[in-house]
């Protein structure tokens, strides 16, 4: 098992254990995961595997940019090609309140239709 832990924004979220990851049928340690927000540049969150080195752009747009596309929710940490990792976000109390926040403000730009 490998501790993920999560920063947002520079503020700590939440923690959970976190099994070997299966690439290309082979058996290989999570790597930390680095939210890159393509529109201003921001590297705003990180899921950081304790021990790791090796990381990788996870996520996407930050909260204050949500992108060309009218269904991204701005600011999410949920990755839909990683149900797992998504589900053990969703362990973390903190976690659930980040995700509810992004949530209700993307339908409210929804609403308004920006
Ligand atoms: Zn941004």
């Amino acid at each position: 098992m490998y501790d993920y832990r999560i920063w947002v924004e520079g503020e700590f979220l939440g923690a959970f254990p976190r099994q070997a990851v299966i690439v290309h049928a082979e058996r290989q340690p999570p790597r930390s995961l680095a939210y890159f927000c393509p529109h201003c540049g921001e590297l705003w969150a990180r899921a950081e595997v304790d021990g790791c080195t090796n990381w990788e752009i996870g996520g996407g747009y930050c909260k204050d940019h949500p992108g060309p596309s009218p269904y991204t929710v701005a600011g999410s940490l949920l990755l839909a090609w990683q149900p797992e990792y998504s589900a053990l976000l969703l362990s973390c109390q903190r976690i659930v309140q980040w995700e509810y926040d992004r949530h209700m403000e993307y339908y409210q730009r929804r609403i308004r239709n920006d």
